[in-house]
This record gives C-alpha cells, structure tokens and sequence, in this order.
C-alpha cells in the first residue's frame, strides 16, 4: 500500500484510539484512519477490570466519568447492543479520618460537577449492604449509578462503531514505525506502508503513548505498571448478588460483581515502573495472599473461594493520575488516561475530537489536562486526586 492520504490518523487502536476515531466520524472530521499494531482492543483495553465510576477526586475526573456513562449507554443504544454497562452502585470506603474528612469534602465538589454523590454514615451501611463489615470503616461515598462495562463488550462496540462509520478506515496489526514531518501535515511509515495525514492523534497507551510522541521528540510521561486481578466464580449460597462495587483506596483494591461471583483488582504501592514492554505481566502471587485477609475479613462472601481465573498486566499511569488531552506540536495530538482508560475512555475521545475539530477542549479545567503541567512549577492551590490506585512515583 503507498501513500494513502487522511485528515486524521490515530495512532492505537484501544478504547481510546476507536472512541476518538468514532467521535471525529461524527462531527465529521473527514477521511479518518486508525492504525493499530495488534489487533484492536488488544492491549490494556481488554486486559481491565472495566470499573466505570462518576466519583472521581478531581472536577475533571468526575466530568470524564459522567460523560463516559452516558456515552457508553448511547452507543449501545445507537448500535442496538448490549452496552456493556452494569450499574451496580459504588461505595469508595474511608478508613482514616483524612479519608473522611477527604471524601466528604470531595461529596460536595462532585454534587457542583453535576454528579449525584452522597456521604454514607457506616450505620446507614450496614443497613444497605450488611455484607460488607462497616466496623472497618468510617463510611464512604457513595453513588447509585456508578458500575463497570464488560472490557471485552465495550471494546466489540468501540471497534464495531469505528468499523460502521463510512469515513474511518481502520488497519490492524499495522504498527507505526515513524512519523515525519511532510508539508504542513505528517507522514506516518507503519508496517503497512505509508500514510500521509494532516493531524496525528497518539493513543498508544502504557505501551505505546510515549515511544510514539518520542518519534516527533515530544516527551509524553505516559508509563506502565503491574496491575492485577483474580476473578472467584461464584459466591456461596444467600450472599447478595449483584453487589455494589466497592473500593478500599487506601490498600489499593477494588471488588466488583463478576458473573455468579466476584472480581477483586489490585495494585501494590511498592509496585515500580515497568520498563519491559509487555502488557501481559507475571502475577504476584506473594502480593495477592497478603492483601487476601483484608478482604475476606471486611467482606466475609469472598473468603476462602476457589479462584477461577487471575492475570497481572500493565496499567497506564501519569504523574497526578490525571488524563492527557492536549496538542502537543501543530498537527500531533496526545491522548493518555492516566490509569482510567475505562471509567473515561468514552469521554477522552470526545474531548480529543472536540480539539482536534474545534481547536479547544470545552467544560475542563486545561491545568488538569494539558501537557505543559508536568513541566510547570505546581499549583500551590491545586488539590491532586487522591482517588486512585496506589502508582510509583517515578
Ligand atoms: C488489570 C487492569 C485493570 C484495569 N482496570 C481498569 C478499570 O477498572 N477502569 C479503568 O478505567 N481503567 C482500568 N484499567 C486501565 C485501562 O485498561 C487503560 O487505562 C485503558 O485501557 C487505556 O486505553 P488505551 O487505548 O490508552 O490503551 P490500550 O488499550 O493499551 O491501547 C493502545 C493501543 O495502541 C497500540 N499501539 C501502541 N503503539 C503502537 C504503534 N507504534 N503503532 C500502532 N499501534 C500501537 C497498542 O497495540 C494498543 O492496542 C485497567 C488496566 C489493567 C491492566
């Protein structure tokens, strides 16, 4: 193939790469093309625990995850399938009192970003959800229609809305070698010939973003981490099922409804940067057993289960937690999800299109968006997100 000409070209084909496509066929941003090096869906995308929550520790997080809902919901409606989404309810659990005081205070950000979020006293919770043991804890925030997608379904409908649209072409196991300046545009060299576009989005992810953005001499701190999963078939007789989503920030682990049983995702917060290349990591089985008591002990259904399936892989992470959605030179475009490409996915390729179309990314603080923050001199008044999985510092 030689010289094939497009408007835009992105670069991954993961949740982020194909909802940014979709949503540039949609305001019509002309011939459209996406290169993915594997197949899509295939790196981090498909490997997540798929968690999609509004209650995020930023404004910025919580506008992400709202717009994310909704627009998972929109397209499965629109492609008339199965969205993907589970609405369950989410409790993020205060074990400290600067939790508490941290959470409550967050409560009233989210409520003015447009979100439903209420402060839940450990009483109410047991009242609830009396599986949980809420003598651990001194409450949580909670919101209702919180849930998680299916990674594998929402990844279906992400391709398929991509493959739908007459204006996008999508190239798969095409990986992008180099990118060039050519005129006012790029030329971008892949294992399937050369491209030439007058944008270039980067959507490479925790394998990809920076080494792409690296190709024009940009420095992207996209970098990757082990995160890891074990699944439990089924919970025992009379445990309710579904149950709402639950997350222990400060040890790092999330539990959801999985099928007849559960999910419990984990991070270690000695965890270091993983410098190997690899999505798919070794488990650390070690880590899995020490953290195993905590959650047997705060959620008594899951103790002692068989486990019916467990992987480690690579997680995105950037410095603040916070997404990357900026123009980084005249024509090259960097999307990264800092860790959250499931719960903002959907809504990070709206916001890329809308710059990549408008010349402006509307409805979010830039300071939490743009590239030129991990270079400036922090923002005193700038409270980070401390809701997240623990990441390494580096
Ligand atoms: C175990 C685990 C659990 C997780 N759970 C959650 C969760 O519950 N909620 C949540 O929000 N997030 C979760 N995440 C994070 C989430 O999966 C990622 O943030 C998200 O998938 C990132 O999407 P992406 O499109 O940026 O990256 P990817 O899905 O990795 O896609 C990037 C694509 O770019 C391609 N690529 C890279 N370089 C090139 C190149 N040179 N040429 C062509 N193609 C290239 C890759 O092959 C890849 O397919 C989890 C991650 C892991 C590992």
């Amino acid at each position: 193939m030689e010289r094939e000409a497009y408007d835009v070209l992105v670069v991954g084909g993961g949740n982020l790469g194909l909802w940014t496509a979709y949503e540039l066929s949609r305001r019509g941003a002309g011939r459209v093309a996406v290169c993915e090096r594997g197949w899509c869906g295939g790196g981090a995308t498909i490997r997540s625990a798929g968690v999609v929550r509004q209650q995020g520790g930023s404004e910025t997080a919580v506008k992400l995850g709202r717009l994310s809902r909704e627009l998972y919901l929109r397209l499965g409606e629109e492609l008339e399938l199965d969205s993907g989404f589970v609405q369950t309810g989410y409790y993020i659990l205060a074990e400290t009192e600067e939790e508490r005081e941290g959470f409550r205070r967050l409560v009233e950000l989210r409520r003015e970003a447009g979100i439903e979020n209420d402060w839940v006293e450990p009483g109410e919770g047991r009242r609830r959800f009396p599986g949980l043991d809420w003598d651990r804890y001194l409450g949580a925030t909670y919101t209702a229609d919180d849930g998680y997608v299916h990674p594998p379904v929402a990844a279906r409908n992400a391709a398929y809305a991509v493959l739908s649209a007459d204006d996008v072409d999508l190239f798969e196991m095409c990986r992008v070698e180099a990118v060039e300046e050519a005129g006012s545009g790029w030329r971008v060299l892949t294992g399937r010939g050369i491209f030439e576009a007058e944008r270039v989005v980067d959507a490479g992810g925790p394998r990809g973003a920076r080494e792409v953005a690296g190709m024009v001499d940009v420095e992207v701190p996209v970098m990757a981490t082990r995160h890891q999963i074990v699944t439990f078939p089924r919970l025992p007789e009379g445990a309710e099922h579904p149950f709402p989503l639950l997350f222990v920030v400060g040890k790092g682990y999330y539990v959801r409804p999985e099928e007849r049983g559960a999910l419990v995702g984990m991070s270690n917060p000695l965890e270091a940067a993983d410098r190997s290349g690899d999505y798919q990591l070794a488990f650390d089985r070690e880590y899995y057993e020490s953290l195993r008591p905590d959650w047997e002990a705060a959620f008594p259904a899951l103790a002692g289960l068989p486990v019916s399936r467990s992987w480690a892989a690579s997680i995105d992470y950037t410095p603040d937690h916070l997404p990357i959605i900026d123009e980084a030179r005249e024509g090259f475009y960097v999307l990264a999800a800092g860790g959250h490409g499931m719960m903002w996915g959907p809504a990070l390729g709206y916001k890329m299109a809308e710059l990549v179309v408008e010349g402006r990314v509307g409805d979010l603080p830039p300071d939490e968006i743009d590239l030129g923050r991990f270079s400036r001199e922090p923002d005193p008044d700038r409270v980070p997100d401390t809701i997240a999985l623990p990441f390494p510092k580096d």
